[in-house]
């Protein structure tokens, strides 16, 4: 039986990357949904290609071009935010995998957990917004919640096997970005295009702006503890430029483990959507022998505020990690249209 994939946010670098992964993997998977805002040419070439039941257009204004185009090819058409949420009724979809950029994805992931959904879980600000409600969710559905992002990823597959063994502590690793080594003067002049150029990971504008500011890594140890059940003194972050060494655990008799591979969110894609099994494919292979030196070093909270401005709404807990998720997904639009520079994220 092949597992039918519910793709939320198709159109995105995640969904388009799940999209590549079923396509090579086309044995085991089928695309039961799709969904996209407002990209509806793309939403309507990759239905034409995966032949999906239905695909919803959250932007309604968008619904007629997209139900001309599809609706001949006996694909059901929906639209709006209630339709990504509705949908997670339909009994034909066995793994969800949530893909949607920001707060948005919050209402979709909810029913797909009620609806007891396994879950391949991309979207970290849903955990940032609503980890205790979410954890309380998946634990009541006994819904498996698999991480996407490569940190967590790497965290879960490391925890595979391990039980109830306690965790010490675990280091998010992180590239860094596209600035890192810079001083506030250089820091003072950089645009939204420097920033959207990452050196290791092609992600979407606003992770891409995220991981710039090194909120990307406050957000994701927020996202870590839901995840793991982890307190903020039990979670570093370290960079480590290669991206290579996707995150450590440190176990409490001193053993450490991690999950390496290429840089490729296509491997961490496919895990959580083939597990617990993991299927062969034909990515690129890691050669530690073409790799001479792996390098570590501690972030630069000074002039990168935004990772300690996290781990402080980590700290205080209560609404702070929703507000924190909210002003930064305006100031990351702001600073994207050109309305702010990077050094006023710390002020907003
Ligand atoms: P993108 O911006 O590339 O894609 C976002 C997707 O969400 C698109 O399909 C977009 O549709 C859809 N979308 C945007 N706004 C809405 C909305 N209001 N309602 C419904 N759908 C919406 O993002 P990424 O793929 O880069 O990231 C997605 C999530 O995964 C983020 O939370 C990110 O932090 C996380 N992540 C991403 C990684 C990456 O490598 N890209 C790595 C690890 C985690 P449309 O195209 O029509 O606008």
């Amino acid at each position: 039986m092949k597992k039918r994939i519910g793709i939320f946010g198709s159109t995105g670098s995640v969904g388009r990357q799940a999209l590549e992964v079923i396509r090579e993997q086309h044995d085991h998977f089928e695309v039961e949904i799709l969904t996209a805002y407002q990209n509806a040419g793309l939403l309507i070439g990759q239905a034409m290609e995966f032949r999906p039941n239905a695909v919803i257009i959250a932007d309604k204004n968008l619904y007629k071009q997209v139900f001309e185009a599809l609706d001949p090819q006996d694909i059901k058409v929906y639209a709006g935010d209630e339709a990504l949420v509705q949908i997670m009724e339909m009994e034909s979809m066995d793994l969800v995998l949530m893909a949607i950029v920001g707060f948005a994805a919050l209402a979709p992931t909810l029913a797909a957990i009620q609806n007891k959904k396994q879950l391949a879980l991309a979207s970290k600000e849903s955990l940032v917004v609503a980890g205790k409600l979410i954890r309380q969710l998946t634990i009541e559905n006994r819904v498996p919640l698999i991480p996407v992002d490569s940190e967590h990823n790497a965290i879960f597959q490391s925890l595979m096997g391990e039980g109830n063994n306690p965790i010490e502590k675990i280091v998010l690793t992180a590239s860094g970005g596209p600035f890192r080594g810079f001083n506030r003067q250089k820091l003072q002049k950089v645009t939204p295009a420097d920033a959207l150029k990452h050196p290791v990971w092609n992600m979407g504008p606003k992770v891409s702006v995220d991981s710039a500011t090194l909120m990307n890594k406050g957000l994701e140890a927020i996202e870590a503890c839901w995840l793991f059940g982890l307190k903020l003194q039990q979670i570093q972050v370290l960079i480590h430029p290669e991206s290579l060494i996707h995150s450590l655990v440190y176990f409490t008799d001193g053993s450490v483990k991690t999950q390496m591979s290429r840089p490729d969110m296509k491997i961490p894609i496919q895990f959580a959507l083939s597990y617990p099994e993991r299927l062969h494919n034909n990515l690129e292979r890691l050669d530690l022998s073409e790799q001479n030196t792996l390098h570590f070093e501690s972030p630069d909270i000074e002039n990168f505020r935004n990772l300690a401005l996290a781990f402080e709404a980590l700290e205080k807990g209560g609404n702070l990690p929703c507000i924190l998720n909210a002003a930064n997904e305006i100031a990351v639009q702001a600073f994207l249209r050109e309305q702010i520079g990077f050094l006023d994220f710390r002020s907003c």
